[in-house]
């Protein structure tokens, strides 16, 4: 079965200008992928309704991006909109929906959605981190209507998905794994973070120092995840994709190769073969070395499909 690929270009309207987050990294994605389409199946994105939304965010949320939008008005000076960024953000939150339906249908097993805007910065009452919808939330939340029961979220963005984390926070059907790099952006993410009440022990929080390499990064994939992985049986694996963690992104300072990296997503594919797996696309800010690991990781997928 072939891989699925979410694509469209209805993701480059949303235009804030001059910002890290640009159009330039999908049409760098795009045209790089272009030679992998042939061993792809390619489906366009879904436009995820309110009350699909409304399953992680609040309804003051929702509309807030809305009127927001309307009148191009930023959420804070990171976090910009442009005239059609409410529907992009739904196209963008429709895009794992889109991908569960299929793999539910039994028409896909593993999946990569090459979207924007991101999404993990999301609360379920904020935008923030250039996020308005937090797309695999509601992804995960989406799923349990179709019937999967426990899901398991990795994040490997080097950010910590602060939103996705709360969304989850008091919930122990939806495990949060994150590595991220230490006191960077939000400033979330300790290790001592391990989620309250129903939800503790459902959150893991790795963070790597400034300058940290391919070996310190592999080492948690390889010793850690595939434990907690175990001891969880999901039914569903969900991957917050962020590539900003390479060692060229201008907005964070690990040393991750695209080797490292790709060896980080075998991994996450070794992780019970049989579980169905969706990759989100989150931030990655130089955009060669962006389009370079979307490539490595579609190429990957690849491999796993056959
Ligand atoms: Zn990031």
């Amino acid at each position: 079965m072939k891989p699925l690929l979410i694509k469209d270009s209805i993701f480059l309207e949303h235009d804030t200008g001059n910002h890290p987050e640009s159009i330039e990294r999908l049409i760098a994605i795009y045209n790089s992928i272009k030679v992998l389409e042939p061993k792809l199946q390619i489906e366009k994105p879904l436009l995820a309704t309110k009350k699909q939304i409304l399953l992680v965010h609040t309804l003051e949320h929702y509309n807030r991006v809305k009127e927001y939008a309307k009148i191009e008005k930023a959420f804070d000076a990171d976090t910009l909109t442009s005239k059609t960024s409410f529907e992009v953000a739904s196209y963008a939150a429709g895009s794992g929906i889109r991908a569960l339906d299929l793999i539910h249908m039994g028409m896909a097993h593993l999946a990569f959605c090459a979207i924007r805007p991101p999404g993990h910065h999301a609360t379920p009452t904020d935008a923030m981190g250039f996020c308005l919808f937090n797309n695999i939330a509601i992804a995960a939340r989406y799923a349990q209507v179709l019937g999967y029961k426990k899901i398991f979220i990795i994040d490997f963005d080097v950010h910590h998905g602060n939103g996705t984390q709360d969304t989850f926070w008091e919930d122990d059907s939806v495990f949060y794994f994150s590595t991220h790099q230490a006191f960077a952006y939000p400033g979330t993410g300790n290790p001592n973070d391990i989620g309250v009440s129903k939800g503790k022990g459902y959150t893991f929080n790795y963070p790597l120092m400034p300058n940290s390499t391919d070996s310190e990064l592999l080492d948690v994939y390889t010793n850690e995840l595939p434990k907690l992985v175990k001891s969880f049986q999901p039914e569903l694996i969900l991957i917050s994709a962020g590539y900003d963690l390479h060692e060229s992104d201008p907005l964070a300072s690990l040393d991750i190769t695209h080797e490292g990296i790709q060896t980080m997503v075998e991994t996450i594919l070794l992780l019970q073969k049989e579980t169905p797996k969706i990759f989100f696309l989150e931030g990655g800010y130089n955009t060669k070395a962006l389009a370079k690991n979307v490539s490595l990781t579609l190429e990957t997928i690849i491999k796993f499909s056959n």
